[in-house]
């Protein structure tokens, strides 16, 4: 197997559709590492991160996208991002987009779990979407992506997580919410998390179709639509985990005309900091803080994310308390 961590765009010439298909391994295993989560919530957390750099890739300027599903089951929330950064004409470097994820889970919910499902890995072989019950593990509950641009406004659409799997759940999402027939294919194994996204772009975005082609009318691209919906469902989790990404593309659609961008780099990457820390403490009540300074003699903030740990000692606490009056005018 070769070593993937990437995304690639794809399109097709003159035609309202719109793809892409990114491979974590590197990045996949690190945004896990340290965490310990049983396979089946790794298998959710790949899903979720493939998923996430898939939904932000077309969004036209720099941007984190968020996933978040929270549900009263033994996994209480899964959560993925990815800081999708566009490329700039003056930069001769590729864009690399950042990953990371984290979960919470109820262990003795958990355990309650039939065991089939909590080794749906166990077997390094592909897990399927038939087996691991995404339901059984989140239980009731809803799904949000949030996309927080660098400029300008956040935004957040919010759908049910009441289909089988977190793929149904996003599509319908784009469906209902966005208005963006979309498909999705996730795949995960111990090593790896791919996926593939094809869109039916909404008419004032098909650039590069000339006027002609955008009244050629619905019924020709809802023919095409289907084609190449029934050719991306032949494709199997193996084969797009599998497969460098232009013969997954040739596999598919060497009918169509499908053109490939260049591969972008995806990282695993964690926005924590000291400074981004001290921030969150700022938002912890006073006296909190001053309980917890008497009694441990410092504060200690665990990333969730990273694991990196952050300590604070009672006159970190004063320096912050006294920077943080000095910026506030
Ligand atoms: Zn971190």
């Amino acid at each position: 197997m070769q070593n993937f961590d990437l995304i690639q765009r794809f399109y097709f010439a003159d035609k309202p559709f719109r793809g892409a298909v990114v491979k974590l391994q590197n990045s996949f295993i690190e945004a896990l590492n340290g965490h310990d989560y049983p396979a089946s919530v790794n298998a959710l957390l790949g899903e979720g991160l493939a998923a996430t750099a898939l939904m932000g890739i077309h969004l036209k300027h720099n941007a984190r996208i968020s996933l978040q599903a929270r549900g009263n089951g033994a996994v209480q929330l899964l959560m993925t991002e990815a800081n999708i950064q566009k490329s700039q004409m003056a930069e001769i470097e590729l864009p690399q987009h950042g990953i990371r994820a984290v979960a919470r889970i109820d262990s003795e919910a958990m355990q309650q779990i039939p065991f089939n499902l909590q080794s749906s890995a166990a077997e390094n072989t592909a897990t399927t979407h038939a087996n691991h019950n995404y339901l059984d593990l989140l239980g009731k509950g809803h799904l949000a992506i949030t996309v927080e641009p660098e400029e300008g406004e956040r935004y957040q659409g919010i759908v049910a997580a009441d289909e089988g799997s977190l793929k149904l759940c996003l599509e319908s999402y784009f469906n209902q919410s966005e208005q963006l027939p979309t498909i999705l294919l996730l795949a995960t194994n111990e090593v790896c998390a791919a996926g593939i996204l094809l869109q039916r772009m909404p008419h004032e975005d098909s650039y590069g179709l000339t006027p002609e082609q955008k009244s050629t009318g619905d019924p020709v691209w809802d023919n095409l639509w289907q084609e190449l919906s029934t050719l991306l469902a032949t494709l199997s989790d193996q084969e797009l985990m599998d497969l460098p990404v232009d013969e997954v593309l040739y596999r598919l659609f060497h009918e169509h005309q499908v053109k490939l961008s260049e591969p972008d780099p995806m990282v695993f990457e964690c926005s924590c900091s000291y400074q981004r820390t001290a921030e969150t403490l700022k938002k912890i009540n006073a006296l909190e803080i001053e309980t917890i300074l008497e009694e441990d003699g410092e504060i200690i903030m665990d990333c969730e994310f990273c694991s990196s740990r952050y300590r604070f000692s009672p006159q970190d606490i004063a320096q912050l308390g006294l920077s943080f009056e000095q910026t506030r005018h």
